[in-house]
């Protein structure tokens, strides 16, 4: 399938009041991992967003505002094998280890919300520096420097 040949189906109907929100609930299709694809669209009647769960993949989901409601279409719908490991190139986590920092890390005593969130800005200001995170976890759980 070559780009010109693809073509937009039809692959549901989403119940949402604005653009925004149906973007939103699209975004929890398959894997649940999209990002703007090269041609984003116009964010008034229509946005483009392009599989990011596996490497280069192609397949690309629009969300566009019809006379009756809101739909998805679907281009390039083969999605290619191999599997993503980071969500952005220069990422030093990998979706797995977020998703257990997520749920691990909070495991302690503390008021889980703070100290979660204190915890994921902590992980972020690490990786933005270019450093792992997960190589600076305390004995215990936690971040250095997170009480
Ligand atoms: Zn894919």
């Amino acid at each position: 399938m070559t780009e010109t040949s693809a073509k937009w189906q039809v692959y549901d109907g989403v119940q949402a009041n604005d653009l925004k929100e149906a973007v939103k609930i699209a975004k929890r299709e398959g894997d649940g991992r999209w990002k703007w694809a090269a041609s984003p669209g116009n964010g008034k009647s229509y946005s483009v967003l392009q599989c990011n769960a596996h490497v280069d993949c192609p397949v690309l989901l629009m969300v566009k505002k019809e006379h009756n409601g809101f739909f998805l279409f679907t281009k390039h719908q083969e999605h290619t094998v191999e599997k993503k490991q980071y969500k952005r190139k220069n990422s030093c986590i990998t979706y797995d280890e977020e998703a257990a920092l997520k749920l691990g890390l909070d495991g302690g005593t503390k008021p889980g919300g703070v100290h979660l969130a204190r915890t994921l800005k902590e992980m972020r200001e690490l990786e933005e520096k270019g450093e792992n995170p997960l190589l600076r976890k305390k004995e215990g759980g936690g971040l250095e420097g997170v009480y």
